[in-house]
């Protein structure tokens, strides 16, 4: 089993929904939103990170097939088993990390406490919850709702099946 740290990933555009699935288990994913796949590769190899496309001439690369860079060729088109393909390929570790990685950019959440988020979340939510993170970037406000309970059981379910 790896350590989760040991792993991040460029997630190409034909597959950017894994780029918000891998964030919640707490990796480290950029979303590349661009055509250019000479500087995907180039970012990949200067960060180490592992290429997710469904790009078939990417995969044909000689960085890639030398195996100087590791890619995965996603073959579905369907999110769900398109993670399952990843999960599996990759034998991630199942002790994921929700609630570490802002979903939109790919930032380190930081903890604030109650009275800070106060007027920034629904009253219903401050009433609920006293665990709040905020993404230094964007400056959304994080809190485990129902939202994220059905996305790591939805993320269970594909570790599993
Ligand atoms: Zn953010």
């Amino acid at each position: 089993m790896r350590l989760i740290s040991e792993l991040k990933f460029i997630v190409d555009n034909n597959v950017g929904k894994l780029a918000k699935w891998l964030r919640i288990m707490g990796y480290d994913t950029l979303f590349f939103n661009s055509r250019n796949d000479a500087h995907m590769i180039a970012t990949a190899l200067a960060e180490g990170r592992v290429i997710l496309t469904r790009d078939t001439q990417i995969v044909k690369r000689r960085v890639i097939t030398s195996g100087k860079l590791k890619a995965i060729l996603i073959q579905s088109d369907k999110p769900e088993l398109q993670m399952h393909q990843v999960i599996d390929t990759l034998s991630l570790d199942c002790q994921f990390r929700p609630f570490t990685l802002c979903l939109e950019c790919n930032q380190a959440l930081v903890v604030r406490n109650k009275q800070e988020v106060k007027d920034l979340v629904p009253p219903y939510v401050f009433q609920t919850q006293n665990q709040y993170m905020e993404c230094p970037a964007c400056h959304r406000i994080y809190w485990r709702g129902t939202h994220w309970q059905a996305m790591t059981q939805k993320l269970e379910k594909f570790i599993k099946s």
